[in-house]
């Protein structure tokens, strides 16, 4: 993958990328021209479970192991990217709340990137998870013209996790807190059925995104409604959660419960890019998650639906594009890794 074909000149320096996952660590490296190094996932337990100390361990281990499946000298690198999930500070402190993937007590208020930053003697750029892939999506999108580009990004999972990119660059917002698309509340006019009850987001919001987009917001609200309608549905004999799950599948075979379900997600999301055609007018929308690793026709009939109810302007209908995250799995690990080398040509 080239992110930078014009400037291409012998790598003179390098920069690593970490995605810091519940289970696995996955790790890249990015020369100095935009260049990956490595195709593939190079995945490493993440220890996340066991605490901090031996987090950031496992995360100096996927360093070390990166760099050496690519024959790289430490001496070349200049910097290393870092995302984790959130909830975390800008500065990659973990929420003193903790969180879904920071369960531990000692995680609470754990300063991540400073951790890293200590134990590998670099300086560590830090993202969350979202915020990296939507990075990445950005600049795999526009390649060469990326800084003079902006995107927004809506990952659909277990939550919904967003990116707001600006000039090529993560709007992080004063405490780390801007691109939480998930948790903007969006109308619901067009988007829930007469009578269904207002969909509640765990944040304490009703109706925003995350409580409709999300598969979280699937199981607590979308499919016992939907249950309701559809009481003879295979999937109403199964615990919600696990009927939430395998919901996709139903999707694929064009089931009319799932596609309910599915079109208000897409309806959801779409309202979601109107607020975002109005506040930062973006070149592109993007839109990753379980989704993009659907049937393509699935696929397709998703992003078509978010594009049907996105309301643009005339002019903004004509410069906009609508596309998937390529790469999901390794989208966060070469964000973190685009995130570092941005970092690194403008210190
Ligand atoms: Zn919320």
């Amino acid at each position: 993958m080239d992110l930078n074909e014009s400037v291409r000149t012998p790598a003179s320096w390098v920069v690593v990328g970490l995605d810091n996952g519940g289970t696995c660590n996955n790790a890249t490296v990015l020369d100095a021209t935009g260049q990956f190094l490595v195709e593939h996932m190079t995945e490493s337990p993440s220890r996340v479970q066991e605490g901090p100390e031996l987090a950031v361990e496992a995360l100096a281990e996927a360093f070390a192991s990166v760099l050496d499946l690519t024959s790289t000298p430490l001496t070349l690198v200049r910097a290393v990217g870092l995302d984790t999930p959130g909830p975390a500070s800008a500065g990659g402190v973990i929420s003193s709340k903790g969180s879904t993937n920071f369960s531990q007590v000692a995680w609470r208020g754990f300063d991540i990137r400073g951790a890293l930053e200590a134990r590998i003697g670099l300086p560590v750029v830090y993202n969350n998870d979202a915020n990296a892939a939507a990075l990445y999506a950005h600049h795999r999108h526009f390649g060469a013209s990326a800084m003079q580009r902006s995107s927004v990004a809506a990952i659909v999972g277990t939550g919904l996790g967003g990116g707001v990119v600006e000039a090529g660059r993560v709007i992080r917002g004063t405490v780390g807190m801007a691109g939480e698309l998930g948790h903007v509340q969006i109308p619901l006019h067009g988007v829930l059925e007469d009578g269904q009850p207002i969909p509640q987001c765990n944040c304490g919001f009703a109706g925003d995104v995350e409580s409709i987009a999300s598969l979280t917001g699937i199981t607590n609200n979308l499919l016992p409604y939907w249950l309701g309608r559809f009481p003879d549905h295979p999937l109403a004999a199964e615990p919600v959660a696990k009927a939430a799950k395998q919901l996709r599948g139903y999707g694929e075979k064009e089931d009319p419960l799932a596609l309910s379900v599915f079109a208000q997600q897409a309806k959801a999301i779409g309202k979601l890019f109107t607020i975002a055609a109005n506040f930062t007018d973006p070149s592109a929308y993007f839109l990753g998650g379980g989704v993009v690793e659907a049937a393509p026709s699935f696929r397709a009939w998703f992003l078509d639906l978010v594009r049907e109810h996105t309301q643009l302007r005339r002019e903004q209908t004509a410069a906009a594009t609508f596309a998937l995250v390529p790469d999901l799995d390794m989208a966060g690990a070469r964000g973190a890794a685009v995130a570092a080398l941005e970092s690194v040509r403008n210190a």
